[in-house]
């Protein structure tokens, strides 16, 4: 029998031109944090956003995160709501500066925080005494949370949003582009995200003065004297002059790479879409997901682990949905607001192989898999 190569959940995919940037930064010898690199790819990321947001690339999405709740003032002891149904790096940062995450459940139509918990959240942190100091709202999966929702809730009681926009690059929400929605926002360039430098991330701001800040956190802090002089506490968090040169080269086939992941959902949704048992999450009037990774609803947590199994026996990936914050271990002790919209969520869900590398042969072996598995149900 031969066997067939793995299917990854979601794989790196060059474009092409990266090797040529990297081979720049070694020609000239350039092999440090900053340079020419660090320059390019940030301003290509601000090119893209059509000049809504300054950028400043770092070491990662979740270095970008804790400066970004750094920058908003956020110290220990304060309160900070964090969507409870995402990855752990929303939620980790918040606990390096000794503050307090207090976790709020999603809403059906987008997956993501609810507008109407995170309300009551902040109402009853008002009531304590205790006003939130920020909202880190995430676009998970690459589909954008309420973004109109949120926006007001932030402003009516004047609490700075932190977009997490690491699974979202290339959505958007009535035509304005994800992480440049938020207060501040934030990218991932992880292997497994959308673009990768293979671990990366950038903070977006639209002020030029907290980007200014941002750089300057992420550079050890050291002030202007030709001595080493520090009156803030630093990071070690700049981007690498070399990987920036992956960045540069994925940024030119960013709308290739969202193209073609928005062709797997399509292609799941045209063969899977008519059964019963596989519930899809459509895009709500208005939003544009870069559909990061396919993900199907089942209707229980038996099917959705058969289907899993039986993937696995033919050597494909594929991962329940991310368990909410409020039920992991090392988040017991923090205050959530549910209604049990993610714990369902992660016992039914599951995301599907979505590389933007995957082949027609792909997508063909995985839902053919799928069909037969659930005919069996
Ligand atoms: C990947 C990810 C992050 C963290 O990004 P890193 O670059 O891996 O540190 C944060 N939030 C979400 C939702 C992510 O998926």
């Amino acid at each position: 029998m031969i066997t067939k190569a793995k299917i990854w959940l979601s794989s790196p995919h060059m474009g092409g031109t990266e090797q040529e940037y990297v081979n720049e930064a070694f020609n000239t010898n350039w092999i440090a944090p900053l340079g020419p690199n660090v320059d390019g790819f940030e301003e290509a990321i601000s090119r893209y956003f059509e000049g809504a947001v300054h950028t400043a690339a770092l070491s990662s999405g979740t270095a970008a995160i804790h400066l970004a709740l750094k920058l908003l003032g956020v110290v220990h002891g304060d309160d900070v709501i964090c969507q409870s149904f995402t990855f752990s790096a929303s939620a980790n940062p918040i606990t390096y500066l000794g503050a307090n995450p207090v976790f709020v459940d999603s809403e059906k139509d987008t997956w993501n925080i609810s507008p109407e918990l995170l309300e009551e959240a902040i109402l009853n942190g008002i009531k304590n005494g205790k006003p939130p100091k920020a909202i880190v709202a995430v676009h998970l999966y690459g589909m954008p949370y309420k973004h109109a929702e949120v926006a007001e809730i932030s402003n009516k009681y004047g609490i700075p949003v932190i977009e997490d926009s690491a699974e979202a690059l290339g959505s958007s929400v009535n035509g304005k582009k994800c992480g440049s929605l938020g207060d501040i926002g934030i990218l991932s360039f992880n292997g497994n995200k959308i673009i990768t430098t293979s671990g990366g991330g950038a903070l977006l701001t639209k002020d030029i003065e907290i980007r200014k800040k941002a750089v300057f956190l992420a550079t050890q802090a050291r002030d202007d004297a030709p001595h080493y002089e520090h009156t803030h506490v630093g990071h070690n968090y700049r981007m690498s002059n070399v990987i920036a040169g992956i960045g540069r080269g994925q940024m030119e086939v960013l709308n290739d790479r969202v193209a073609a992941r928005r062709y797997n959902y399509a292609y799941y949704k045209k063969r899977l879409g008519e059964l019963s048992t596989v519930n899809f999450l459509d895009e709500p009037q208005g939003f544009s997901s870069n559909r990061w990774l396919t993900c199907i609803l089942t209707p229980s947590f038996k099917i959705r682990e058969k289907i899993r199994l039986e993937l696995q026996l033919e050597d494909i990936e594929s991962r329940p949905l991310w368990k909410p914050m409020h039920e992991q271990p090392v988040f017991k002790n923090f205050k959530s607001y549910t209604d049990g919209t993610s714990s369902d969520l992660f016992l039914r869900g599951l995301c599907l192989p979505s590389g933007s590398n995957l082949l027609e042969e792909d997508l063909d072996r995985i839902t053919s898999l799928i069909l037969k598995t659930l005919n069996q149900c």
